[in-house]
């Protein structure tokens, strides 16, 4: 039971998930597909769960494919956990699935 529940850690111990479609709110590019774990605002988006990339995830900054910078690459402390940090009003979701 225990080693089960770290397989999927994050998503038991924040809930319900969705899967979103990122977007620039400058260009209206798609930048990326991201799994929403749990409520509450979207304010980082985890490495382990975007998918779906159509830019680099590898530099200092996620820039959207037109070189709109959406957010800045963070460890979110936490949890060790690397993560872009969503700059305000940079991005629009939609949700996928739920
Ligand atoms: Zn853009």
């Amino acid at each position: 039971m225990k080693s089960k529940f770290k397989n999927d850690k994050y998503k038991h111990v924040r809930g319900a998930s969705r899967l979103l479609r990122i977007s620039c709110r400058q260009c209206d590019s798609v930048i990326c597909h991201y799994q929403k774990d749990g409520h509450g605002g979207l304010f980082r988006l985890y490495l382990d769960r975007i998918s779906n990339a159509n830019t680099a995830l590898e530099g200092k900054g996620l820039s959207c494919p037109n070189g709109h910078l959406v957010a800045v690459r963070i460890i979110y402390e936490k949890e060790s956990r690397p993560a872009f940090r969503l700059l305000p009003s940079a991005i629009m979701k939609k949700i996928l699935e739920t």
